[in-house]
This record gives C-alpha cells, structure tokens and sequence, in this order.
C-alpha cells in the first residue's frame, strides 16, 4: 500500500525532507543546515558532498520518525536552490572544487565580458534570462578554467556538470542517472527554451563542451530510482523541478494567468504564461515552469532583493522590533504612515527597474512621524514593489490577473495581506499549508507514478486558510501609488556618485 511521497527540499542554507500522505498533509519532516563559505568578498561556495550527505541523513530521518518502509513510499520528488553549479568526476563521483552558490558574484567581470561581446540580445531570446553571473553558465565556465586541467578533462568525457537536482539524482541513484528537468536547465543560461536543447552556439560562445551536462527530460516522469541501499528497497525518482517553479506548482496554478508571490527574506513573484515563452520587455526574467504530460509550460519571473529582509532590518539594526511578527500590531497601531515611504533598496533594485546603484531612503519625513508610521511603511514597501513586479507582468503579458496566490515566511502577516490586497485591486489567498515548495516537488513526484490521478484531484485537496478581498477608496489607492513612485525615483542612482 503506498501512503507516502517523498519530497527533499534542497535550499540555499538548509535541506529538508519531507513525507506528504494523499490529503498532502504533513507526515514528517526533517531539516539539517549545512555550511556556508565565503571564500572572499562576494563569494559563496557549498561543499557538495556535504549537501548531498546532510540530505541522505534527513531523508532517511524523516523515513525513520514514521516508521514508513520503503514501498509505503511512492515515489520521491526533488526541489533545489537553483543555479547553483557543481563539477565532479565520472569515474569517482568526487566534486572537483566546491559548488558554486547562485549568490556568488565571481564572475560579474565575465558576464560583463559577454555583454561586451554583444550576446544579450541572443541570450535573451534563446534562454529567457539576462546575462548575469547569477545563472549557472559563468559559474561552470569559471570552474573549466581555474581548477587545474578541468577545460581539458571536460573536453575527454572524464567530468560532469549538474544543479543540485542533478548532483542529487546522480547519486540517490546510485551514481547511473546524470539528469536535470527542465525548469532548472532553464536557468543555467545555455538551454534553449523553445527548442528544449542546450544551445550548441551558446555552449561555443562559452568553451562548454556538451558531453559534460545532463540529460534534460520533463519535471514529472521517471529519473530512475534511488539505491536500494539508501531506504531499505528502490524508490522511484518522478519528480524535479527548482524551487520557485515548484511553489507555483504547489499552489497549484497550473493555468495560463495564475501567479503566485513568495515573502522570504526576498520575493519571488511567478506567473504561468501557458504553452507559449512571453519575453519580457519590462524587466522580467523568462523561464521553463514544468515539463508536464508532454507539454511545456513557460512562467514569467520577476524578484525582489529586501521584502522580509527589511522587517528583520527593523529587528536587528534599528531595534524597532522585538520580534518580526511584532510588526503586524505595531502597523495598525497607526491609521496610515503619516505621508512617510520607506524605500528598502538596500543592494539595488531587481526587476522592473535593476538598479543596482539604488540606495535605501526613508523619505515624506515631518515632525509627526513616529515608529509605528516607520514599522507600517517598511511592511507596506513589501506590498508596493510586489505591485511593480505584478504590473510589469501584465504589461508583458497582456493577462489580466483575478487572485495571486501567497506563502513564505511574511505571508503570514495580515495587515501586510490586505495592504497587499488593497495595493493591487486584486485577491489575495493564502493557503492552509504553507510547505508550497516541498508541496511542489511532491504533486510533480505523485502525478507521475499515479499517487494522484490528477491535477484536477490536487486541486481538490488543496485548502486555503484565508482570501483577503480589496477594501480601499480608488483615489486613496492612486494617491498611495503615486507617493510610492515618487519615493522610488529618489533612490535610483544613489550610489553612482
Ligand atoms: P527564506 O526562505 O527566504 O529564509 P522565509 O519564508 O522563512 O524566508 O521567511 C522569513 C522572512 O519573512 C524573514 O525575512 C522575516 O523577516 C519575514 N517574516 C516572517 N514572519 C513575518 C511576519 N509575521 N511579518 C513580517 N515579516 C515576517
């Protein structure tokens, strides 16, 4: 009797493990954090035998807690911090150098390189994205040409490249599978997202011979399956796909037009555009969301660098704050914030504007403003950039959005909700389980081998825990937007002079 599905949630600072029944209920969880380096300024690193030992352990804990054997577990579905690179070897399995995290900005003076060599406009169009050191591309290409003989190695067969999904398949099967999905190939910055194969001129471009990446296949099919050894008989692996596309499937947008917003320490706003790639010409990223049941279905990208980010800055630095969830009664201690705007561009503005010369401001200041207008206007910046994000979608895309769908940490905030809700005109819902990632990979893992029929069935057990509705004046609405763009023309450039 099969009872469970696996879902192993890779993150950027911890792995998770968890085991969903058929309701999607939460059965057991295990976490483990693992190290962060930080080699120089700028740098991040993983030890990728690390990543991979830490989430074998949790894996086999959150088993263990249940009690659950292995054929009560369906299958196992993966979710990753994306981008992230690593290198090892074919014959050993033994990473060459660390992995290179998606934060590492390394190589900034090669993406700039490939800007100069006028590759922007083709990158774009092929793969959705904008030349960035945050995308695999420059990472791998870097560890080609700084460990020793690794240019030559790649080229004779000895060495593979993979994302953490894909150093996670390769060894939970016991080394035979070398595969990616095609929502995390979609972020390396060398896979053609109509074509669905790695770009033989970008990959000429670059100097990345094509016999060191994985093989690309659908999000939710079969990878393989884990080493018996691993949970006391083989597991099949049937679902995979990054993080952010894994909430949107969590959420269950599975339709063109529905969106999903994540309030973590940044914000990720998700839209699914369908069958057809929108590229953007406000700023957001184009991106692979699934391979489902022999279709593709493209998302538009946009994030946010400081969203809770911002709430612990009143915690930690400004000391406003006992506790984040604090803020949520300090807020409405205030009718409104007194005319005062907090703009956190503490490291630049992402999508729409990407200025990284942005610099954070509190501006509207008069002798009136006190704390509470200071706690309300930092939450209500959450909401205002999340709106830019959002109108920059439609604009792109043409759809109009009804409801977007929410989770990650400030989400649970229900002045920030409303204010959200109020912001944009539209439906906000929050869901019961806010798991959405793990969620995710699991739906993806369960559609596979039939656990759940389909997504029709998954809708059906999927629960919100509450719909916040728009409840505010028209004209007070354009004259909070009008006052937020003012705030935020004030903070571009800052730091160029
Ligand atoms: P991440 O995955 O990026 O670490 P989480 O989804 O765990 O983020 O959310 C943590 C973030 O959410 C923190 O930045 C924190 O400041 C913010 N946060 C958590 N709870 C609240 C709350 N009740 N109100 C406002 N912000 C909150």
């Amino acid at each position: 009797m099969k009872k469970y599905i696996m879902a192993l949630d890779a993150g950027t600072t911890s792995n998770r493990c968890i085991l969903f029944d058929w309701r999607g209920r939460v059965c057991s969880v295990a976490q483990r954090e693992f190290a962060q380096y930080f080699p120089h300024p700028g740098w991040v690193e993983h030890d990728a035998e690390e990543l991979w030992q830490s989430m074998l352990s949790v894996a086999r804990e959150a088993q263990n807690r249940l009690g659950a054997r292995f054929d009560e577990i369906a299958a196992i579905g993966i979710t990753n911090q994306r981008e992230t690179s690593i290198v090892w070897e074919r014959e050993t399995g033994q990473p060459i150098c660390n992995a290179i995290v998606w934060q590492c900005r390394r190589t900034a003076d090669y993406a700039e390189e490939l800007k100069q060599r006028g590759l922007t406009e083709e990158i774009q169009r092929k793969t959705g994205l904008r030349i960035d050191p945050y995308f695999s591309a420059t990472k791998l290409h870097w560890i080609l040409n700084h460990v020793p003989g690794a240019q030559a190695r790649a080229e004779s067969g000895e060495l593979m490249f993979g994302t953490v999904d894909s150093w996670l398949i390769y060894k939970l099967s016991g080394r035979r599978v070398h595969a990616t999905d095609y929502s995390n190939a979609s972020r390396t910055m060398l896979f053609n997202i109509t074509t669905l194969c790695w770009d033989r001129d970008i990959l000429r471009e670059l100097n990345i011979p094509e016999g060191i990446l994985p093989e690309t296949r659908p999000s939710c099919g079969f990878f393989g399956e884990s080493d018996p050894e691993f949970f006391g008989g083989a597991i099949p692996i049937a679902g995979v796909a990054g993080d952010q596309q894994c909430a949107l499937f969590g959420q269950t947008c599975f339709e063109e037009g529905q969106a999903k917003n994540t309030y973590g320490t940044g914000c990720f706003m998700l839209m699914n555009t369908g069958e057809q790639p929108v590229f953007s010409r406000h700023g957001l990223l184009t991106t692979i969301a699934w391979g489902f049941n022999g279709r593709v279905n493209y998302a538009l990208e946009g994030s946010v660098y400081a969203a809770g980010a911002a709430i612990q800055w009143l915690r930690d630095e400004l000391q406003l704050l006992d506790s984040v969830e604090d803020s949520e009664y300090f807020a409405t201690r205030v009718e409104d914030t007194n005319g005062c705007y907090v703009v956190p561009a503490f490291t630049g503005l992402g999508a729409p504007y990407w200025d990284p010369y942005a610099r954070g401001m509190i501006t509207g200041l008069t002798r009136g403003v006190n704390k509470y207008h200071i706690i309300r206007a930092t939450l209500e910046s959450l909401a205002f950039q999340t709106y830019d994000v959002l109108r920059a979608m439609v604009q792109d895309c043409g759809i109009e959005l009804r409801s977007l769908r929410v989770d990650g940490g400030a989400s649970r905030n229900n002045f920030l909700m409303q204010f959200q809700s109020d912001i944009m005109n539209r439906e906000i819902v929050r869901p019961a389980c806010v798991e959405t990632t793990a969620m995710g990979a699991s739906y993806l893992a369960g559609l596979a081998v039939g656990f759940w029929k389909s997504q029709q069935e998954i809708r059906g057990i999927w629960e919100q825990n509450r719909i916040f509705t728009p409840n505010m004046e028209e004209a007070e609405r354009e004259r909070e937007l009008s006052g937020w763009n003012q705030a935020i023309k004030a903070v571009f450039g800052w730091a160029r002079a």
